[in-house]
C-alpha cells in the first residue's frame, strides 16, 4: 500500500506530504485496504471452520479501527475492563469478546459479566474462585477457558515472550489437567475451552506446532476425565516481516498445522493483533534539525519514544525512509527523537540520504504497539491518527493539545 509516484511517496492514493502539510507531523497513519486485506486472510484461512478471529485490541485500540474489524465479522480478544469497554462501544458483539489477563479485579469480572462476554481465559486457581464468587453474586454463569503456559521458548524478544516455564502468564503446564477438575466442581463456571498464548513476533511455525501438540496431550486428558473442550483457542503471536529478508509466516500456514494437531469437531479461535494491525500503520515526522557529533550523523526528529516506544523497549527495528525521492549522498546516521532519555530513537546507524531540515520520514510497521503504547512523557501532548482509504484522507483521532495535558488534574 506504500509506493513512489514520480518523486513521492504515498499511501495508497494520498500523498504523504501532502498530510504532513494538512494535519502537521509527527502523526500516524493507517491503510484501511491493508488493515482489510489483513483480516481478510485470516477469514479466508479460517475457512468453514467453525471459530472466530478475535483483533486483539491491546495492539490498536482507536474506535475507528475496532469498528472497522467488528464490521468485517472479527471478533475481541481483551485484556482489561477499559477494552471491553471501548470494544463494546466500538460495536462489537459481546458473545466474540474474550478476556485474558493475570489481574483482573473484582470490578472488571464483574463488569465483563454483566456485559455478557464470551469467555474469561483464566490464569490461576484464585481467579477462577473470583470468577465463581462474583458470578454467583449477581447470579450468572461465566464461561471459561484456561490459559495454559505450555512451557515453550519461542524465539522472540524475552519481553515478548510468555509461554516459557517461569513466565507469570497462565496455569502452570502441569496443574493443567487439575484445574480443569476444579473447575468442574465450581457451580457458576461453565467449561468452554482451552487458551494459550506464547507470545509474539513469532516467526516459526515450529513453536505454535509444538504448543499445539502440547495443548492436545492436556486435551485429550480432560475429556477422559469426561470435561468436553468445545474451543481451541490458540492465542496470537504470528510475526510480521520488520525488515527486508525477514519471512514471516501466513495465517494459513499457521492454521495448516494446527488443524491437523487437533480433531475435527473442534472450534477455533485466533487472537491475532500485530498481523491484522502492524505493517497496517506508518509514523510520520519531520526533520527538527541535524547535527555531528562524537563523528555521527543525528537527524534529530519530532517523534519521540513517548510516540513509539518499541525501538527502546524491544530493540525493535523499524525501516525509515524519506517521504520524497532524492539523489542526496547515503550517509550511516541514528535518527532520535527530542526526549531527555539516551533511549530516545527511531532508529540506530541506518543508511540514509542527507535530507533537509523540514523534510519528512516515514517510520514504517508501527500499526501494533505504536499509538496504544504512546504516552505524553516529557509533557508531549498525544499525536493524530489518520485512516488512509484509497483517495481519502480520515483524521480518525485528533491531535491534542498542551491544555489536554492538564485535563484531569485538580
Ligand atoms: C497480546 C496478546 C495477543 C496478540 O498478540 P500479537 O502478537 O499482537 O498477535 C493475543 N492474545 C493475548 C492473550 C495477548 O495478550
Amino acid at each position: 500500500m506504500l509506493r513512489f509516484k514520480k518523486n513521492d511517496l504515498y499511501v495508497e492514493q494520498v500523498r504523504l506530504s501532502d498530510i504532513a502539510k494538512k494535519y502537521g507531523t509527527s502523526a500516524y497513519i493507517y491503510s484501511k485496504n491493508k488493515i482489510v486485506n489483513n483480516f481478510e486472510n485470516y477469514k479466508k484461512a479460517l475457512g468453514a471452520k467453525d471459530g472466530f478471529i478475535c483483533f486483539a485490541c491491546k495492539t490498536n485500540s482507536n474506535g475507528t479501527i475496532l469498528k472497522l474489524l467488528s464490521k468485517l465479522g472479527a471478533g475481541a480478544d481483551t485484556t482489561s475492563g477499559g477494552e471491553i469497554y471501548r470494544c463494546l462501544s466500538a460495536g462489537f458483539s459481546s458473545s466474540k469478546i474474550v478476556y485474558a489477563g493475570v489481574g483482573k479485579t473484582t470490578e472488571e469480572i464483574e463488569y465483563a459479566l454483566k456485559s455478557k462476554i464470551f469467555m474469561f481465559n483464566v490464569e490461576s486457581f484464585e481467579e477462577l474462585d473470583a470468577i465463581d464468587k462474583i458470578a454467583s453474586k449477581i447470579k450468572v454463569k461465566a464461561k471459561i477457558s484456561f490459559r495454559i503456559n505450555p512451557y515453550v521458548n519461542s524465539s522472540t524478544h524475552s519481553y515478548l515472550a510468555t509461554g516459557k516455564k517461569g513466565a507469570k502468564f497462565g496455569i502452570p503446564y502441569e496443574n493443567a489437567v487439575e484445574a480443569y477438575s476444579v473447575a468442574k466442581r465450581k457451580k457458576n463456571i461453565v467449561i468452554v475451552g482451552i487458551h494459550s498464548h506464547i507470545g509474539s513476533q513469532i516467526l516459526d511455525i515450529g513453536s505454535f506446532r509444538l504448543v499445539a501438540q502440547k495443548i492436545k496431550k492436556i486435551v485429550d486428558a480432560v475429556e477422559k476425565n469426561g470435561i468436553k473442550l468445545e474451543y481451541i483457542n490458540c492465542g496470537g503471536g504470528l510475526g510480521i516481516s520488520y525488515e527486508e529478508g525477514q519471512e514471516a509466516p501466513s495465517p494459513k500456514q499457521l492454521m495448516v498445522e494446527l488443524f491437523r494437531i487437533f480433531d475435527k469437531d473442534k472450534k477455533f479461535i485466533f487472537e491475532p493483533g500485530r498481523s491484522i494491525i502492524g505493517n497496517a500503520g506508518y509514523l510520520l515526522t519531520k526533520v527538527i534539525y541535524r547535527k555531528i557529533s562524537g563523528g555521527k550523523n543525528f537527524l534529530i526528529v519530532d517523534a519521540g519514544m513517548n510516540d513509539l516506544i518499541r525501538p527502546t523497549l524491544y530493540e525493535a527495528h523499524h525501516e525509515i525512509v524519506p517521504v520524497k525521492k532524492t539523489n542526496a549522498k547515503k550517509v550511516k546516521t541514528d535518527v532520535v527523537g527530542p526526549i531527555c532519555e539516551s533511549g530516545d530513537f527511531m532508529g540506530k546507524d541506518r543508511m540514509l540520504p542527507l535530507i533537509n531540515q523540514g523534510e519528512y520520514l516515514l517510520v514504517k510497521c508501527v500499526g501494533a504497539y505504536g499509538a496504544a503504547m504512546s504516552s505524553e512523557y516529557n509533557s508531549r501532548p498525544l499525536i493524530p491518527e489518520i485512516l488512509v482509504d484509497g483517495c481519502t484522507i480520515k483524521l480518525i483521532r485528533k491531535r491534542a493539545c498542551n491544555r489536554d495535558l492538564l485535563a484531569n488534574e485538580i
